[in-house]
């Protein structure tokens, strides 16, 4: 107790929530912002279904759009952990706005700076840390889980590559202006063949199908994409060809780190109401939370957001160490997306009625933390990565 912040600091093993000078810096500007600005919207964002273009600008001034990209390309060049704390902080008052920076930062740019050539990050990365969104289009209407199975296809065409495909949920798909999209270029050799590529929406053949209407997150947009006879050019494709299999497990790896923290600020914004609600309500002449049995229960939620908290930074921290981190990023999008579940569900309890209209905030924590059990991996498909990884391979 009484510990000075620069004393736990120079500790050997460091605590997994004390942040750097940096790291609280950038929370407090991205609280700010969230308490500021988007607060006051998320409602009609909600009812809506649509994102505020000024929410949006805003998210590329403060530079939430390129957080890990370097400075040559207009970036803020810091670490994985830091886009997960600004995940975690926009969750926590709205998770479509979260889930917008982290599909931008942990999916598209992440592939971009790791497979992008020269002259595809210079172009790419720039204007997707300055004006552009970005969009990751894996899945199809029947390849979800089994995401190899995908069956748009890329055919070589001298110059260029023909696609023709469709692709479902696409995340941003509405507000994006640069696809890293997955088609098989080689469909006899199977997932070998898969390949990504960079398409922008200008591209001849491209276009944007049904939007969906969804229970949660019903801010971000969510679409199908229709390709037909899509020309992309060859200096877009991303990677190496028939290596898009590869992309798409490294960066969903990280990504799901991503949805971890979504769903823990989710959790957060439902257990601060909660916490709030319970010291002024009243009821047989008490507020409701001199009850032990409220107290318990927030005891409960409060442990639980613990747990899930120190699994989703322990899994960024091992990321940004260079270490493995495969297992614990399974684990950590499992546990906070149960988490987040578990403690929205029972803020609207503890809320009584008021928690089961759109007047108070917590229903809407509860159908935006549903998501985090289906994307990126359902939930059994986290099990089968952490059952395949401690039991090992023959
Ligand atoms: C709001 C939203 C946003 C999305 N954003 C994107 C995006 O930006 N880009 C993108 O590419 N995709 C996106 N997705 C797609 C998402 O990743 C898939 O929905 C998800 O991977 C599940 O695939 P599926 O819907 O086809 O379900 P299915 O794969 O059909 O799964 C149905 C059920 O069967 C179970 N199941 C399937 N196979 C197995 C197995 N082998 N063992 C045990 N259980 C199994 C699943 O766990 C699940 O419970 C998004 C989806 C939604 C709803």
């Amino acid at each position: 107790m009484g510990q000075s912040q620069t004393a736990i600091e120079q500790s050997t093993g460091s605590p997994l929530t004390i942040l750097s000078e940096d790291e609280r810096m950038f929370r407090a500007s991205v609280r700010e912002f969230s308490e500021g600005e988007l607060r006051p919207r998320v409602a009609q964002m909600d009812e809506s279904a649509k994102l505020d273009p000024a929410i949006l600008k805003q998210c590329f001034d403060l530079g939430l759009m390129g957080i890990e990209t370097p400075e040559e390309y207009g970036g803020a060049a810091a670490t994985f952990f830091t886009a997960i704390l600004a995940v975690e902080e926009l969750s926590r008052v709205d998770a479509s706005v979260g889930v917008l920076v982290d599909v931008q930062n942990t999916l598209v740019n992440n592939a971009l700076v790791r497979w992008g050539t020269p002259d595809q990050k210079q172009n790419y990365l720039t204007k997707l840390a300055s004006n552009s969104v970005g969009a990751y289009a894996l899945s199809e209407a029947g390849s979800g889980s089994d995401a190899f199975a995908l069956q748009t296809r890329a055919v070589d065409k001298g110059d260029h590559y023909l696609i023709n495909g469709q692709k479902l949920w696409i995340t941003n798909g509405n507000e994006a202006d640069i696809f890293v999209l997955f088609a098989n270029a080689n469909p006899e050799a199977g997932y070998r063949g898969i390949t990504a590529f960079i398409i922008e929406k200008s591209s001849p053949g491209f276009s944007i199908g049904k939007k969906e209407n969804k229970l949660g997150i019903r801010a971000s947009s969510t679409v199908e994409l229709i390709l037909e006879d899509c020309q992309v050019p060859k200096e877009n494709v991303l990677g190496e060809l028939g290596k898009g299999y590869k992309i798409s497990i490294e960066t969903l790896n990280e990504g799901r780190i991503g949805i971890g923290a979504q769903m823990i600020g989710i959790a957060t914004g439902a257990f601060e109401s909660a916490l709030a609600y319970t010291r002024e309500r009243q009821q047989f002449g008490k507020t409701i939370n001199q009850f032990q049995a409220v107290q318990f229960q927030l005891a409960e939620m409060a442990t639980d957001l613990e747990a899930a908290r120190l699994m989703v930074y322990n899994a960024a921290r091992l990321k940004d160490a260079g270490l493995d981190f495969v297992k614990e990023a399974a684990m950590a999008k499992l546990f906070s997306s149960r988490v987040a579940e578990r403690i929205a569900s029972k803020a609207i309890e503890l809320f009584g009625g008021y928690g089961y209209v759109k007047d108070y905030p917590v229903e809407k924590y509860w159908r935006d933390s549903k998501i985090g059990a289906i994307y990126e991996g359902t939930s059994n498909m986290q099990l089968q990565t952490i059952a395949k990884l401690i039991i090992g391979g023959k």
